[in-house]
């Protein structure tokens, strides 16, 4: 949304200054697009660069999965930005195995650490700014696949499941401060990630349930943009009474309420 004050053009994020994890490509950088369009700054990281990181972004190479990756990419944030008013957790994913006990602890681990334990991280070192400004956004990317635990996924659907809770305790934590948090559960979208994990599950030798799109009421695969809108929605004033949510963009897959 763009307003005119005082003759000039007005930006809906003017001013605002975000961090998008996994921006390189997918949904994480549609977000970062759309951040851009609204006129915020964007500080986006993943391990390695791409060719498809936003033009106009700010790229720092971060492992969220480790605590250590998330100090030294909370310590970018802090010293390039001087802080965060957005925080946008969109890293994740897991590779699907035929059942759960063919799962290898350390991809629980995995799983944890990068859908789960990242976003406490990088919560607990960044939202102190957010504090003493009375002021913050935080979207957690979910998956609309949780309620469901679906069985080559367990790893991932229970870490996302944590997450969910976190993040639905850490928005009563936080509101008496002006910080709203909110979940964003995406169904079947189309980006690198989503299609490289739905062929391996293809590949293993398990009933693929809601491998097709035609399970998607709504008769298409999800676009990254299609969920960049739900978290510009959250992100924005426009949201300004939402706290807690968990919003399902699944193109009706996976019907809620
Ligand atoms: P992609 O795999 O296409 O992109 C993931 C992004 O995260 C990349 O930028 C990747 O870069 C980065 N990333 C991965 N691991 C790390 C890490 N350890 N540290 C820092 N960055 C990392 O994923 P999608 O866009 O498909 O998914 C985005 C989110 O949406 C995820 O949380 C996923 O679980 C969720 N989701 C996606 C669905 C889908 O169908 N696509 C469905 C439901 C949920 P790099 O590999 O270089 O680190």
């Amino acid at each position: 949304m763009t307003t005119i004050e005082n003759g000039s053009e007005k930006r809906e994020l003017t001013g605002k200054r975000a961090l998008v994890t996994g921006g390189s490509r997918g949904i994480g950088a549609a977000v970062v697009r759309q951040l851009l369009d609204a006129g915020a700054e964007v500080l986006t990281t993943a391990r390695s660069a791409t060719s498809t990181v936003p033009e106009g972004a700010t790229f720092v190479p971060a492992d969220v999965r480790t605590r250590a990756g998330a100090e030294a990419l909370a310590a970018a944030a802090q010293e390039l930005f001087g802080g965060v008013d957005i925080l946008v957790h969109n890293a994740g994913g897991a590779r699907p195995y035929p059942g759960s006990s063919a799962i290898p602890d350390e991809e629980w681990q995995g799983a944890l650490d990068l859908n789960y334990l990242a976003s406490v991280w990088l919560d607990s070192l960044l939202t102190a700014g957010m504090r003493e400004r009375r002021s913050g956004r935080i979207v957690h990317i979910s998956s609309a696949a949780v309620p469901a635990s679906t069985g080559p996924f367990l790893h991932y659907t229970a870490a996302k499941a944590a997450l969910e809770n976190y993040s639905r305790g850490l928005a009563k934590e936080l509101a008496p401060f002006g910080i709203r948090v909110n979940t964003v559960s995406p169904g079947r979208v189309a980006t690198p990630g989503g299609e490289a994990t739905r062929e391996l599950w293809a590949q293993l030798d398990v009933a693929p349930a809601g491998q097709d799109h035609a399970a998607v009421p709504l008769g298409r695969d999800g676009l990254p943009d299609d969920i960049a809108d739900a978290v510009l929605f959250l992100v924005s004033d426009r949201a300004s009474w939402l706290t807690g949510s968990n919003l399902f963009v699944d193109g009706g897959e996976f019907p809620r309420g």
